[in-house]
């Protein structure tokens, strides 16, 4: 017999499956002998008075779990000799587009500008030290995309648009923590993603795939309106039908080379802001109501939202224990991001604070068609890059002297390595994002008391949060309506935004291509 239903553990208890099973047995009324298995199926912490964790069991009384239940690695067939399908990018869209297609009997051929995960590690390495920016390898670009160095949250809004226990299913058959399937808000953090991401690589060549890194694609190869390849920066043709372009929201020249072949683009909406980094201790006490969280609470974690001025304005990408990267792709921009390990053990708490960029924000600046919100993005960026001294350090100010307009004196310790300079970020973002984020400061001390503080720093600028662009396709074929067999996919197209929508994007254009409901 099977049995769900919900205990309630202290922090010490909620990590110990022994004390869960004396506990259902105590509730039930029947010896623990009885119990044979016992599923966690969510864990989340509630910490509205005192600090506990609710979790939902499934429980197996006399009955042992069945094989057919148990995540096991799936089996892909081979398609060595099978119709290849082009993938350009080698993020969560791209990946996922993959082994989807291998699931469907199609050959992937990844192409992906940067190196591979372990090689990636250098040239983060030397962004970390504040020394160079390769463009073509760093935060962003390389294989595992831009979430490989992050947090790896992988919680999403976007439920109806896939299935997301099948993408955890996949990561935790990859190597991933069985613990992403049960935790409300799963992670899996900088120091494990990498040994995921090589193992989905794997994958992919031993079942006759190809990923190929250090190959930038320029060009489409178009033929009467159909897709036949692509083409890189050494002139090399690929050809292939069809063609599933996933190569993020960094990817500018991208953008560049579809408008010069005439692919039409959009303008898209998107958010920019800051990063705010706080004491985490300061978060902790914040969020459990207790001076220390302890050996069993984990790093908290926040999420806030307030409207200004017809705006929203939200916390994003929210780092507990974690650091704050350089996260831009180019030469002359700054750009900053979080990421943290799987323990979430820095002493810091990050979190980007971005406001909701709309069409008539871009119109005020006379800018228009599709490359409106990009310019308007990397205007910002420069004008940061230009205030931290045309360097790798960030722009920063005090949470406190920002909304009092006034340049900090001195500057908290910060988890930014390459290092801060203390400037007024007033002059960097303009009035519209500036006045709201003060605002939408005062609404969030409201909601978490001690929030607004001067221990809080605020790094520019957090840009990157979506595309500013979109690649138009029809909503059905997921193909553009200009060029047939050409697939534009994930966030970089305007579909996605995280790790798991994107891996849910790329899971559709493949069975797109195969011709299947998506
Ligand atoms: C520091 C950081 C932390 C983040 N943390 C989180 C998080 O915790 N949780 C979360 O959900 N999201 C996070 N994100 C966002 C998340 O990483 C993205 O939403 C997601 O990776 C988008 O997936 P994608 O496959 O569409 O594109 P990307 O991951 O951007 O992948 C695109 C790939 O295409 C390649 N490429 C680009 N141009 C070309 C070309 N011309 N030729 C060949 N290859 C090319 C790039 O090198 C890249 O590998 C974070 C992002 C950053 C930068």
């Amino acid at each position: 017999m099977r049995k769900e239903l919900e205990i309630k553990l202290t922090p010490a208890e909620a990590f110990d499956p022994t004390r869960w099973k004396l506990i259902v047995a105590n509730l039930l009324r029947i010896p623990a002998g009885r119990i044979y298995h016992l599923r966690p199926i969510k864990r989340s912490i509630d910490a509205r008075h005192k600090v506990f964790y609710r979790l939902k069991v499934e429980v197996f009384i006399g009955e042992h779990l069945p094989f057919s239940e148990k995540i096991s690695a799936p089996v892909y067939p081979d398609v060595r000799n099978r119709t290849p399908v082009i993938i350009v990018g080698a993020g969560p869209a791209g990946l996922f587009a993959a082994l989807t297609l291998l699931g469907h009997g199609y050959k992937p051929v990844i192409f992906e500008r940067g190196k591979d995960v372990k090689a990636r590690k250098f040239d983060i390495s030397m962004l970390n030290r504040g020394e160079k920016l390769n463009p073509d390898s760093n935060y962003c670009f390389g294989e595992g995309g831009a979430g490989t160095y992050s947090d790896g949250k992988l919680y999403t809004r976007s439920t109806k648009r896939g299935n997301v226990t099948d993408i955890l299913n996949t990561l935790v058959a990859h190597g991933a923590s069985e613990d992403i399937l049960i935790d409300a808000h799963p992670h899996i953090g900088t120091d494990k993603l990498p040994g995921i991401i090589a193992s989905i690589r794997r994958s992919i060549i031993e079942s006759g795939g190809e990923v190929h890194f250090n190959i930038k694609v320029t060009g489409l190869i178009i033929k009467n309106d159909k897709v036949k390849g692509v083409t890189d920066d050494s002139g090399n043709e690929f050809r292939a039908e069809s063609v599933i372009l996933a190569t993020g929201h960094s990817a500018r020249d991208v953008f560049e080379f579809l408008h010069k072949q005439g692919i039409a683009l959009e303008a898209k909406p998107f958010a920019l802001g800051v990063r705010i980094e706080h004491p985490q201790q300061l978060i902790d006490s914040i969020q459990y109501h207790l001076p220390e969280r302890g050996p069993h609470l984990p790093a908290a974690t926040y999420n806030l939202v307030t409207q200004v001025g017809g705006r929203g304005v939200f916390s994003f990408c929210m780092c507990p224990g974690g650091i704050i990267v350089p996260a831009a792709t180019g030469p002359d921009e700054t750009v900053v991001n979080g990421m943290s390990n799987s323990k979430r053990n820095s002493a810091y708490a990050n979190s980007g604070i971005a406001v909701a960029i709309e069409p008539e924000d871009w119109k005020q600046f006379e800018a228009s068609g599709p490359f409106a919100a990009l310019e308007l993005q990397q205007s910002i960026e420069r004008k940061a890059w230009d205030a931290a001294g045309n360097s790798l350090k960030a722009p920063a100010q005090r949470l406190s002297d920002f909304i009092e307009n006034r340049v900090s004196a001195s500057l908290p310790e910060s988890s930014y390595n390459p290092g801060l300079v203390s400037v007024s970020l007033n002059e960097i973002l303009p009035d519209f994002l500036s006045s709201r984020l003060k605002q939408a400061f005062a609404d969030f001390d409201a909601k978490m008391r001690g929030y607004l503080t001067s221990e809080a720093v605020l790094v520019g600028v957090e840009s990157r949060t979506s595309s500013p662009v979109r690649i138009p396709r029809n909503n059905e074929t997921l193909q553009s309506p200009q060029v047939g067999g050409f697939y534009p996919c994930g966030e970089g197209a305007g579909y996605a935004g995280g790790i798991v929508s994107s891996a849910i994007d790329g899971v559709r254009c493949a069975l797109a291509v195969a011709g299947k409901p998506t």
